[in-house]
């Protein structure tokens, strides 16, 4: 049962536009007491079938219908999934989210070879993720049974502006396919868009809706738009960052105990920006210079913001042994043993070192 609070459209958007200071200071009250405020996730997410869906999400470059710079490509290997994959996890990440630009699993050999790229990248001692469209209640029992961690399926915005945005599939299809994965050993992770022309009330539509699902889902990943040329939201603009504060702070306080993630829309934000959301809830980011089709910043940028904001990566499944684990006398940041090589400082000195002879 969900025992969370039962929000109301109008208390949300209320929430939302309360003066910046108090809405901060009370989504980081709520933070720390289900979260270490100083431990940020890296997760990275691997194209494995770029391009060419038959979907109409409009502010998609990889739906074959618009014209963009997004060439359709084929499925790839299980080797080139696990040699990025490592490539990520010596970078810090922890957590690997494989997107295929899918309407929906289809059963046969492509489904056969994500399955063995699942459990592949589950020896690696990583979350595992998969994002590949909508997903029968056998298909996400294929995929737990294959040991898969989460399953990433996004609202993108409330059920109200949904057909703006998408009129290919419905929202009920999206909540179903959330309910197959629900029904599963597989954790649920669902999120959104903003910036795409929807109200304050869509937004806080999308988030009750996410608030009241049973249980709450476990990550929700809070994207800006990047408008892309050839996309129907190509002339959008861009998301300021007091709206990507408060969307994150009334995330985090909606969804206590749930990863919110910092995802796409994030080469456009400072690294000042990035921490008010951090202070605000966020708990993760996505690392590598592409999410998915779309710019993102450079890891070693990642590894000098984490250093300046004294932040620690989060390790595999820690969330899931310590769901509500947050004693404000165990946030030892500082504590050299739970940091991953690379974001070592010795590690680091040594590192600029080699870059200061390589440029000699
Ligand atoms: S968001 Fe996903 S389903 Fe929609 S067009 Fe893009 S790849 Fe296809």
């Amino acid at each position: 049962m969900n025992t969370e609070k039962k929000w109301t459209q109008t208390e949300v958007v209320a929430l939302y536009n309360k003066p910046i200071m108090e809405l901060l200071y009370e989504a980081a009250t709520v933070h720390r007491s289900h979260h270490n405020p100083n431990k940020v996730q890296v997760s990275t997410l691997i194209s494995i079938k770029t391009g060419g869906c038959p979907e109409d999400c409009a502010y998609c470059p990889q739906a074959a219908r618009y014209h963009t710079d997004v060439k359709a490509e084929r499925l790839m290997s299980v080797e080139q999934v696990k040699a990025q994959a490592l490539a990520a996890k010596a970078n810090g990440s922890s957590r690997i989210c494989m997107g295929a630009a899918w309407r929906n699993v289809k059963d046969g050999p492509e489904f056969d070879q994500v399955l063995e790229m699942v459990r592949t990248l589950n020896r690696l001692d990583m979350e595992v993720c998969c994002t590949l469209g909508m997903l029968t209640e056998n298909q996400a029992q294929r995929l737990s049974e294959a040991g898969l961690y989460a399953y990433n399926h996004n609202l993108d915005t409330s059920a109200a502006y949904y057909e703006e945005i998408i009129s290919t599939r419905s929202y009920d299809d999206r909540l179903k396919t959330i309910e197959n994965v629900r029904k599963t050993n597989i954790t649920v992770c669902s999120g959104g868009i903003i910036g795409m022309g929807e109200s304050i009330a869509n937004r806080a539509a999308m988030l009750i809706t996410l608030a009241s699902l049973v249980p709450q889902p476990e990550s929700v990943p809070i994207n800006a738009l990047v408008p892309v040329a050839g996309t129907p939201l190509e002339t959008m603009e861009t998301v300021s960052i007091w709206e990507m504060v408060r969307m994150v702070a009334t995330a985090r306080i909606l969804l206590p105990q749930t990863q919110v993630r910092l995802s796409a829309g994030r080469t456009n934000m400072s690294r000042e920006g990035q921490a008010l959301c951090f202070f605000a809830g966020a708990n993760s980011i996505f690392a590598g210079d592409k999410l998915l089709t779309t710019p993102n910043p450079a890891v070693n940028e990642d590894m000098d913001m984490f250093e300046a904001l004294g932040l620690i990566p989060q390790q595999p499944f820690e969330k899931k042994s310590q769901p509500e684990t947050v004693i404000p006398e165990a946030v030892q940041y500082h504590d050299q043993r739970e940091r991953p090589q690379w974001s070592r400082p010795d590690h680091r000195i040594e590192r600029n070192l080699a870059k200061q002879q390589q440029e000699k």
